[in-house]
């Protein structure tokens, strides 16, 4: 029991669960507005193209209603709609993270690559000497500038 406790305490303060509650908390505010966004918008939205005018009258506002029986596909359709928008904005999110990510390693690869080299191999005896030697200090062969 013990140990689970220190297991813990290394994870809490490793900063990850700081991101994480982070991370759960923006996600509710924004299920928040993405379900407002449905409820006002899209839920009407739909109402309307699946006809509040039909002749039938089978069709009110997000249900249908056969024998007295109200099928609520107004909220499913809502949830689905919801978790359609989260998700895509999740998708979005993380290609963004992951591109950002990807362009810091290779411009800072770029950057090393960019960085002058200081030193050469001497051709006679292979050391890694000075880049401005003309005379190599391991095997004193004469170098070309
Ligand atoms: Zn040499």
């Amino acid at each position: 029991m013990k140990k689970f406790f220190e297991e813990f305490k290394e994870f809490a303060l490793k900063g990850n669960v700081m991101d994480m509650a982070i991370g759960v908390i923006i996600g509710a505010a924004f299920g928040n507005i993405v379900s407002s966004l449905t409820d006002s918008f899209i839920n009407p939205l739909i109402a309307l193209i699946c006809g509040g005018n039909s002749e039938d009258g089978v069709k009110i506002g997000g249900q249908f209603v056969i024998n007295g029986v109200a099928f609520d596909y107004g909220s499913f359709l809502s949830a689905v709609i919801n978790f359609l928008i989260i998700a895509l904005v999740l998708f979005c999110m993380l290609k963004a993270v992951n591109g950002a990510v990807e362009k810091a390693a290779s411009l800072k690869k770029k950057e090393e690559a960019a960085a002058e080299p200081t030193t050469k191999i001497c051709p006679k005896c292979q050391s890694e000497i000075n880049i401005k030697a003309t005379k190599c200090p391991c095997c004193t062969a004469d170098l070309d500038a």
